[in-house]
Protein backbone atom coordinates (compact mmCIF):
# COMPACT_ATOMS: atom_id res chain seq x y z
CA UNK A 1 0.00 0.00 0.00
CA UNK A 2 1.68 3.44 -0.98
CA UNK A 3 0.19 6.27 1.01
CA UNK A 4 0.59 10.27 0.76
CA UNK A 5 -0.18 12.45 3.84
CA UNK A 6 -0.72 15.73 2.98
CA UNK A 7 -1.35 18.83 5.65
CA UNK A 8 -0.12 21.75 6.74
CA UNK A 9 3.03 22.07 8.90
CA UNK A 10 2.01 21.26 12.16
CA UNK A 11 -0.76 19.27 10.90
CA UNK A 12 0.40 16.20 12.87
CA UNK A 13 1.29 14.24 9.77
CA UNK A 14 4.51 12.93 11.23
CA UNK A 15 2.79 11.24 14.25
CA UNK A 16 0.17 9.88 12.21
CA UNK A 17 2.21 8.65 9.17
CA UNK A 18 4.65 6.88 12.10
CA UNK A 19 1.69 5.70 13.86
CA UNK A 20 0.07 4.24 10.25
CA UNK A 21 3.21 2.77 8.95
CA UNK A 22 3.42 0.93 12.37
CA UNK A 23 -0.33 -0.35 12.01
CA UNK A 24 -0.08 -1.48 7.80
CA UNK A 25 3.41 -2.98 8.50
CA UNK A 26 4.91 0.05 5.84
CA UNK A 27 7.38 1.89 6.26
CA UNK A 28 7.36 5.35 6.69
CA UNK A 29 9.05 8.53 4.44
CA UNK A 30 9.34 11.39 6.01
CA UNK A 31 11.22 14.41 3.34
CA UNK A 32 11.94 16.13 6.76
CA UNK A 33 13.40 13.69 8.79
CA UNK A 34 15.64 12.55 5.12
CA UNK A 35 16.57 15.87 4.83
CA UNK A 36 17.87 16.70 8.57
CA UNK A 37 19.56 13.28 8.24
CA UNK A 38 21.43 15.23 5.55
CA UNK A 39 22.47 18.04 7.21
CA UNK A 40 23.54 16.29 10.39
CA UNK A 41 25.70 14.26 7.85
CA UNK A 42 27.30 17.13 6.35
CA UNK A 43 26.14 15.69 2.99
CA UNK A 44 26.33 18.67 0.10
CA UNK A 45 21.94 17.94 -0.42
CA UNK A 46 22.13 18.79 3.36
CA UNK A 47 24.23 21.79 3.13
CA UNK A 48 22.22 23.13 0.27
CA UNK A 49 19.10 22.66 1.62
CA UNK A 50 19.85 23.70 4.96
CA UNK A 51 19.33 27.67 3.84
CA UNK A 52 15.89 26.97 2.64
CA UNK A 53 14.70 24.85 5.82
CA UNK A 54 15.57 27.46 8.14
CA UNK A 55 13.71 30.28 6.50
CA UNK A 56 10.68 28.03 5.84
CA UNK A 57 11.41 27.70 2.27
CA UNK A 58 11.17 24.74 0.15
CA UNK A 59 13.97 22.97 -1.29
CA UNK A 60 14.23 23.14 -4.78
CA UNK A 61 11.96 19.93 -6.77
CA UNK A 62 15.27 18.48 -8.31
CA UNK A 63 16.80 18.08 -5.44
CA UNK A 64 13.89 16.82 -3.07
CA UNK A 65 12.66 14.41 -6.32
CA UNK A 66 16.18 12.88 -6.58
CA UNK A 67 16.56 12.27 -2.80
CA UNK A 68 12.80 10.19 -2.79
CA UNK A 69 13.00 8.24 -5.83
CA UNK A 70 16.14 6.71 -4.24
CA UNK A 71 14.28 6.32 -1.22
CA UNK A 72 11.65 4.21 -2.91
CA UNK A 73 13.35 2.17 -4.65
CA UNK A 74 15.04 0.95 -1.12
CA UNK A 75 14.28 -3.07 -0.56
CA UNK A 76 12.07 -2.35 3.20
CA UNK A 77 9.39 -0.14 0.75
CA UNK A 78 8.70 -2.97 -1.99
CA UNK A 79 5.72 -3.37 0.64
CA UNK A 80 4.86 0.31 -0.02
CA UNK A 81 5.34 3.01 2.18
CA UNK A 82 3.49 6.32 4.47
CA UNK A 83 4.67 9.55 2.60
CA UNK A 84 5.02 12.50 5.07
CA UNK A 85 5.85 16.08 3.69
CA UNK A 86 6.35 14.78 -0.27
CA UNK A 87 4.93 15.42 -2.91
CA UNK A 88 4.83 19.28 -1.99
CA UNK A 89 4.42 20.43 -5.01
CA UNK A 90 2.24 19.45 -8.23
CA UNK A 91 5.64 19.26 -10.17
CA UNK A 92 6.75 16.90 -7.08
CA UNK A 93 3.62 14.70 -7.48
CA UNK A 94 3.87 14.40 -11.35
CA UNK A 95 7.75 13.31 -10.69
CA UNK A 96 6.64 10.89 -8.24
CA UNK A 97 3.75 9.21 -10.42
CA UNK A 98 5.96 8.81 -14.24
CA UNK A 99 8.92 7.33 -11.43
CA UNK A 100 5.82 5.16 -10.33
CA UNK A 101 4.43 4.56 -13.49
CA UNK A 102 7.81 3.15 -14.73
CA UNK A 103 7.41 -0.46 -12.58
CA UNK A 104 3.65 -0.19 -13.19
CA UNK A 105 2.99 1.42 -9.55
CA UNK A 106 0.53 3.20 -8.16
CA UNK A 107 -0.34 5.34 -5.30
CA UNK A 108 -3.12 3.89 -3.52
CA UNK A 109 -4.64 6.88 -1.38
CA UNK A 110 -4.05 10.81 -0.63
CA UNK A 111 -5.43 11.72 2.91
CA UNK A 112 -5.41 15.41 3.28
CA UNK A 113 -4.84 16.60 7.13
CA UNK A 114 -6.76 19.78 7.47
CA UNK A 115 -6.06 21.82 10.97
CA UNK A 116 -6.84 25.60 11.15
CA UNK A 117 -3.81 28.37 10.72
CA UNK A 118 -4.84 29.39 14.84
CA UNK A 119 -4.17 25.55 16.08
CA UNK A 120 -1.03 25.16 13.72
CA UNK A 121 0.78 28.59 14.96
CA UNK A 122 -0.05 27.38 18.37
CA UNK A 123 1.53 23.85 18.32
CA UNK A 124 4.48 24.66 16.14
CA UNK A 125 5.38 27.07 18.99
CA UNK A 126 5.36 25.07 21.88
CA UNK A 127 7.02 21.76 19.95
CA UNK A 128 10.25 19.79 21.13
CA UNK A 129 10.64 16.57 19.08
CA UNK A 130 13.52 13.67 20.02
CA UNK A 131 16.74 13.89 18.19
CA UNK A 132 16.80 10.30 18.59
CA UNK A 133 13.44 8.76 16.96
CA UNK A 134 11.80 11.88 16.39
CA UNK A 135 8.89 11.70 18.50
CA UNK A 136 7.22 15.18 19.10
CA UNK A 137 6.27 16.79 22.40
CA UNK A 138 4.44 20.22 23.16
CA UNK A 139 5.24 22.04 25.98
CA UNK A 140 1.67 22.37 27.17
CA UNK A 141 -0.66 19.59 25.52
CA UNK A 142 2.38 16.64 25.69
CA UNK A 143 4.75 17.04 28.07
CA UNK A 144 7.56 14.57 28.57
CA UNK A 145 7.86 12.52 32.15
CA UNK A 146 11.26 14.25 32.33
CA UNK A 147 12.24 17.72 31.07
CA UNK A 148 13.96 17.15 28.01
CA UNK A 149 13.88 14.03 27.34
CA UNK A 150 12.03 11.61 25.43
CA UNK A 151 9.72 9.24 27.46
CA UNK A 152 10.63 6.50 24.36
CA UNK A 153 13.67 6.07 23.78
CA UNK A 154 15.78 8.70 26.32
CA UNK A 155 16.57 10.29 23.85
CA UNK A 156 17.85 14.45 23.77
CA UNK A 157 14.45 16.61 23.11
CA UNK A 158 15.32 20.09 20.89
CA UNK A 159 13.22 22.76 18.89
CA UNK A 160 13.80 23.02 15.31
CA UNK A 161 14.86 25.84 13.82
CA UNK A 162 12.27 26.20 11.74
CA UNK A 163 9.82 26.35 14.37
CA UNK A 164 10.45 29.95 15.24
CA UNK A 165 7.90 32.08 14.62
CA UNK A 166 8.64 34.07 11.28
CA UNK A 167 9.73 30.77 9.71
CA UNK A 168 6.69 29.19 11.27
CA UNK A 169 4.23 31.86 9.50
CA UNK A 170 6.16 30.90 6.14
CA UNK A 171 5.91 27.77 6.12
CA UNK A 172 2.04 28.17 6.32
CA UNK A 173 2.24 30.46 3.46
CA UNK A 174 4.82 28.31 1.00
CA UNK A 175 1.82 25.38 2.22
CA UNK A 176 -0.86 27.60 1.00
CA UNK A 177 0.57 28.84 -2.41
CA UNK A 178 2.44 25.81 -3.33
CA UNK A 179 0.94 22.70 -2.19
CA UNK A 180 -2.61 23.64 -1.95
CA UNK A 181 -2.68 23.11 -5.75
CA UNK A 182 -1.59 19.45 -5.04
CA UNK A 183 -5.49 19.19 -2.91
CA UNK A 184 -7.32 19.66 -6.32
CA UNK A 185 -4.49 17.51 -8.09
CA UNK A 186 -5.41 14.80 -6.18
CA UNK A 187 -8.97 15.35 -5.95
CA UNK A 188 -9.28 15.26 -9.80
CA UNK A 189 -7.39 12.03 -9.54
CA UNK A 190 -10.18 10.40 -7.39
CA UNK A 191 -7.89 9.48 -4.60
CA UNK A 192 -8.24 12.15 -2.35
CA UNK A 193 -9.66 11.71 1.52
CA UNK A 194 -10.68 14.51 3.82
CA UNK A 195 -9.52 13.80 7.39
CA UNK A 196 -10.20 16.40 10.56
CA UNK A 197 -6.74 16.71 11.90
CA UNK A 198 -8.26 18.88 15.02
CA UNK A 199 -9.01 15.85 16.87
CA UNK A 200 -6.98 13.92 19.91
CA UNK A 201 -4.28 12.28 18.25
CA UNK A 202 -5.92 8.79 18.72
CA UNK A 203 -9.23 9.86 16.83
CA UNK A 204 -7.54 11.69 14.19
CA UNK A 205 -5.34 8.10 13.79
CA UNK A 206 -8.65 6.08 13.54
CA UNK A 207 -10.18 8.20 10.86
CA UNK A 208 -6.85 8.31 8.62
CA UNK A 209 -6.92 4.39 9.18
CA UNK A 210 -10.68 3.97 8.00
CA UNK A 211 -9.73 6.49 5.19
CA UNK A 212 -7.54 4.78 3.69
CA UNK A 213 -8.88 1.36 4.10
P1 LIG B 1 8.93 19.01 7.36
O1 LIG B 1 9.77 18.24 8.33
O2 LIG B 1 8.10 18.13 6.46
O3 LIG B 1 8.12 20.11 8.01
O4 LIG B 1 9.97 19.76 6.37
C1 LIG B 1 10.89 20.69 6.86
C2 LIG B 1 11.46 21.50 5.72
O5 LIG B 1 12.14 20.64 4.81
C3 LIG B 1 10.44 22.24 4.85
O6 LIG B 1 10.06 23.49 5.42
C4 LIG B 1 11.23 22.42 3.56
O7 LIG B 1 12.22 23.44 3.69
C5 LIG B 1 11.98 21.09 3.47
N1 LIG B 1 11.18 20.08 2.74
C6 LIG B 1 10.68 18.92 3.25
N2 LIG B 1 9.99 18.25 2.30
C7 LIG B 1 10.08 18.99 1.17
C8 LIG B 1 9.56 18.83 -0.14
N3 LIG B 1 8.81 17.79 -0.48
N4 LIG B 1 9.83 19.82 -1.05
C9 LIG B 1 10.59 20.87 -0.73
N5 LIG B 1 11.09 21.10 0.50
C10 LIG B 1 10.84 20.16 1.45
Amino acid sequence: MRIILLGPPGAGKGTQAKSMSESLGIVHISSGDLLRDHQARGTELGNTAHSYMQQGLLVPDELIIGMIEERIQLPDAKNGYVLDGFPRTVEQAKALEEALEKQGETIDRVANISVSEEELILRLGGRWICRQCQKPYHEVNSVPRKHGVCDDCGGELYQREDDVPEAVSHRIKVFAEQTTPLIRYYTEKGNLVEVDGEGRIEEVRESLLSAVA
